[in-house]
């Protein structure tokens, strides 16, 4: 048995030359800061004039979990990851 309407190669090919993304749709923030749209701003933490995530606070906490890494490494022995950051 044959398949009466099968679509051949360029015929699939040519409906997926339609189908590739594009790159993300960036909007400008108050701030002046690029941010994705219905999220909110990473440098201001502010959604719809709001603000929504304290950045002060998220960074003293990424800065506390990176130095609780580090001697955590250090500890391990893992010392070759420690010299390079310091060294960078
Ligand atoms: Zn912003």
């Amino acid at each position: 048995m044959v398949v009466r309407m099968r679509r051949n190669r360029s015929q699939t090919a040519k409906r997926r030359s339609h189908h590739a993304i594009s790159g993300t749709r960036l909007s400008t923030c108050e701030c002046g800061a690029l941010r994705v749209s219905h999220r909110a701003c990473p440098k201001c933490g502010k959604y719809n004039g709001r603000v929504i995530i304290d950045i002060v606070a998220r960074a003293k906490r990424d800065a506390r979990r990176a130095k609780r890494k580090q001697t955590e490494l250090r500890e391990s022995g893992q010392t070759s990851e420690t010299k390079e950051a310091t060294q960078n």
